[in-house]
C-alpha cells in the first residue's frame, strides 16, 4: 500500500499497488508550474488509486490551448493527483511518504524542452518529445 499527503496534510490518498516506475517531465510548463526542473509522476489505473481525505481542497487549471491542467491544494498548493487520460491518474512522486521504496525514474519525457541548469544524472530513459508509457 502506497500512502500521499500534501504539505498541509488537507489533502491524502493511497495507492493498492506496487510502484516503481517515475517519469519525469521536463517541459516548459511543468517547469513553470513548479518552479523546478519538472514534476516527477508515478503513474497508476484509477481502479488502485483511492482519497483518504481533502477531496473537497483539491482544485484544478487547464492551461488555456494548450492539453495540460494541473491539480493542487487549495490550502497549501502542493501539486496533487489528477487525470493522466480516462483510465490513469499521475502522482506526483514526492507527494508519497509511505510506500515509495522501489521507486526509480525509468522515462525523463520533454527533454529536448530542459531548464539549461537541468543535469540528468540518472539512468532513465530520455526522450525528447513526449513518450506514452
Ligand atoms: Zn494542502
Ligand atoms: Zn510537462
Amino acid at each position: 500500500m502506497v500512502r500521499g499527503e500534501c504539505n498541509c496534510g488537507a489533502v491524502a490518498f493511497e495507492i493498492s499497488a506496487d510502484l516503481s516506475g517515475v517519469f519525469v517531465c521536463h517541459c516548459s510548463i511543468c517547469q513553470r508550474s513548479t518552479g523546478s526542473n519538472g514534476i516527477a509522476v508515478v503513474i497508476v489505473d484509477n481502479n488502485v488509486f483511492r482519497w483518504l481525505r481533502g477531496q473537497e481542497q483539491v482544485t484544478s487549471w487547464k492551461k488555456p490551448d494548450a492539453d495540460w491542467q494541473t491539480w493542487f491544494c487549495r490550502v497549501c498548493g502542493s501539486p496533487l493527483p489528477g487525470a493522466n487520460d480516462k483510465t490513469r491518474m499521475f502522482v506526483p512522486a514526492g507527494l508519497i511518504s509511505d510506500g515509495g521504496e522501489a521507486l526509480r525514474v525509468i522515462h525523463h519525457v520533454w527533454v529536448g524542452s530542459k531548464a539549461v541548469w537541468d543535469e540528468i544524472g540518472d539512468s532513465g530513459q530520455q526522450h525528447s518529445e513526449a513518450f506514452e508509457g
